[in-house]
């Protein structure tokens, strides 16, 4: 007998911590922009885990790369050097225009890797006495869930009886140039900065904020340390959510896509004088950088090299927000967002982000709800034409009144 979607989800119940409230779908299998759960009932994904599977699911070339090097050698550790790491790094840092490259595995792993670079590029290079740097942060942030990252979330749920909480940190206001003036001071190692928010909802910050983040940087002698793991890669249409602000940061977090959807790969990418404030001892992991991650990952990178996947988000996108755009004042009270990445918010009164959500997957359509009644859509930038009007049709149904 074959067990059910709901033997699975009591399983899942009684033996895993509820640190999650998944919609009631039980994946088997999936291919491209499809899965399908364990009672064969096929949906559109346009969750694409958070943009970890821009590429879609199992894509061939992504799989080949991964099965070509489980064939050979998966782990070394860093204590020896494999064939693999240096390609991948030098790709890496050639892809984003970058010096140096830090592999690590999760994206609040390459968080705070960026900020221990930060804090230590402060003391041994601007010269900010030992242990008074600071770093400022934007409200309604996402960098991740470790201790020291919470330390500075704006969100209660991640924050609240987690202290005490690691000092350093000054929070301002998203999107408000003067509040982050205002915040830098000599002691500044870094300033901390999602392109967009994806956790918050898509949120595209007015126009010059980041421009003018830049020059505060420059001007104060402070490191601009980009967060892409969401919103870079391609997913807004071009590498990097910063490019089309003309503005360069000094580091980048890396992560999501990197990994191809199979794997977890983080990176930091940056300046030479700032990544190589670290030497040997100071900083590492396990896994980092290790032979099958970076195998998968250079694959992506050669994905991304082709301008394929951002020119499709581009395409995409625009069609997507041109159909979104109809609904607002139709059961959508806003859309945001840029290449084929939107937040949208459900009109006051009307159904709730996790209802919604359910009457999507209902319909054959993932999505998750963000805060409230807001949804954030992430197809895979694989998804045809014809699979993303069919998803679209869907959430019409569901929201438009
Ligand atoms: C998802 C995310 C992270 C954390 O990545 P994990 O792999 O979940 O640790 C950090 N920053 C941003 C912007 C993210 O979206």
């Amino acid at each position: 007998m074959t067990t059910s979607a709901a033997e699975f989800i009591a399983l899942d119940e009684r033996w895993s911590t509820h640190n999650y409230h998944p919609l009631p779908v039980v994946i088997a299998e999936a291919d491209g922009a499809w899965v399908t759960d364990v009672e064969g009932r096929r949906y559109l994904d346009f969750l694409s885990a958070y943009s970890a599977l821009n590429f879609g699911h199992r894509h061939p070339a992504l799989v080949a790369a991964a099965q070509e090097q489980l064939g050979r050698v998966t782990l070394t550790s860093r204590a020896f050097h494999h064939d693999q790491l240096g390609a991948f790094c030098r790709e890496l840092a050639e892809l984003t225009g970058t010096e140096m490259v830090l592999p690590m595995n999760s994206g609040a792993e390459a968080v705070e890797s960026a900020l221990k670079v930060a804090r230590k590029w402060a003391y041994e290079v601007k010269g900010v006495p030992d242990g008074q740097a600071e770093i400022v942060v934007a409200g309604s942030n996402f960098h991740g869930r470790t201790t020291t990252i919470i330390s500075f979330s704006t969100d209660e749920s991640a924050r609240a009886g987690f202290g005490p909480y690691t000092p350093g940190f000054t929070v301002v206001k998203y999107g408000d140039a003067a509040a982050l003036r205002d915040a830098i001071t000599e002691r500044t190692a870094a300033v901390l900065l999602e392109p967009i928010q994806g956790e918050a909802g898509v949120l595209v910050p007015p126009e010059g904020y980041l421009a003018e983040a830049r020059r505060l940087c420059d001007e104060a002698g402070t490191l601009l340390i980009a967060d892409e793991i969401q919103s870079g890669l391609a997913r807004t249409g071009t590498l990097l959510a910063l490019e089309p602000s003309g503005v360069r940061a000094d580091l980048y977090t890396l992560g999501k896509a990197l990994g191809g959807g199979i794997l977890p790969l983080s990176a930091v990418v940056g300046r030479r004088d700032v990544l190589g404030v670290l030497k040997p001892g100071e900083h590492g992991s396990t896994f980092g950088g290790n032979p099958l991650a970076c195998a998968v990952g250079r694959a992506v990178i050669k994905l991304l090299s082709t301008g394929e996947f951002q020119a499709r988000s581009v395409e995409l996108g625009a069609r997507m927000h041109a159909r979104l755009g109809e609904l607002v004042g139709h059961g959508l009270a806003e859309v945001r967002g840029r290449g084929l990445w939107a937040g949208i918010d459900i009109t006051p009164g009307g159904l709730s982000g996790r209802e919604a959500c359910e009457a999507l997957a209902a319909k054959g359509l993932l999505a998750k709800e963000t805060h409230g009644a807001t949804l954030r859509l992430a197809p895979p930038l694989v998804i045809s034409e014809a699979d993303l009007d069919r998803g679209l049709d869907i959430l019409e149904e569901v929201l438009a009144d």
